[in-house]
């Protein structure tokens, strides 16, 4: 039998990358990204959120999740996971890492990759201390983001499972790193009031490849974020 490359041989696991995705952008797509290149995981599925309870006014899942296709159309380790737009009522990551868990059995490395700004958030998530039971967590810097302190309880809890990314895949579960990726700035917030104030094509050229070109496309067709007033 023919012997895998290493890499491929040891890759396993996979990564979740939830979000609002209002829209998808570069910067997502760097964060996914570098989560492959820092932990052996096999690919990345992104989980466009249903109801995301602690935003509002977001544009309708059908829009978000259409301009998602169009941006990893070509990208073979990346997947999309429609399971929290199907479900009714707010999304809770923990009803999805459950969910999840039951799916693919108890042997499947699974972590979910987070942004610092949702690190320094998680003790305010739905029964966040549970998550490690169903993933493993996996967080990065993001450029642009006021660290503020971790709250004592999340420090406490957390202590006794910091591991280095590349080790996460050994175990299905349990486990939190940090991981590098280069600094981007892009955030969905600054795409909507870009858009929003600006003619498109300035709006465009302001934002800077930020963009997957197929979804400012959809952005200026659709009339997203106020893109067809100027
Ligand atoms: P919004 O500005 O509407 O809050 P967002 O740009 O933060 O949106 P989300 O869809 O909420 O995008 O983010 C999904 C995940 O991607 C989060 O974990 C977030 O921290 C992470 N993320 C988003 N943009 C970046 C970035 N530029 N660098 C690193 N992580 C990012």
């Amino acid at each position: 039998m023919r012997n895998l490359p290493s890499t491929l041989a040891t890759k396993r696991g996979l990564g979740l990358l939830g979000g609002t995705f209002d829209p998808v952008h570069t910067g997502h797509l760097c964060l996914a990204s570098a989560a492959l290149s820092a932990i052996p995981l096999v690919r990345v599925e992104l989980f466009p959120a249903g109801e995301p309870w602690q935003k509002s006014r977001i544009s309708s899942g059908m829009h978000r999740l259409n301009m998602l296709r169009i941006a990893v159309e070509y990208e073979p380790l990346f997947r999309i996971n429609t399971s929290e737009l199907r479900r009714i009522g707010p999304t809770y990551t923990i009803d999805t890492v459950k969910n999840l868990r039951e799916e693919v059995g108890p042997a499947m490395p699974l972590v979910l990759i987070l942004g610092i700004d949702q690190w320094l958030n998680l003790s305010t998530w739905k029964n966040w201390a549970e998550l490690t039971n169903y993933v493993h967590i996996a967080y990065c810097r993001r450029e642009g983001t006021v660290e503020k302190p971790i709250p004592d309880q999340q420090i406490a809890w957390a202590a006794d499972k910091i591991t280095a990314p590349e080790a996460l895949t050994q175990m299905p579960a349990g486990r939190i790193a940090q991981f590098e990726m280069a600094p981007h700035r892009a955030s969905a917030t600054e795409i909507r009031r870009t858009i929003s104030t600006q003619p498109y094509a300035q709006a465009m050229k302001t934002l800077d490849g930020w963009l997957h070109p197929g979804v400012a496309q959809y952005i200026r067709s659709h009339g997203l974020y106020g893109a067809m007033r100027h």
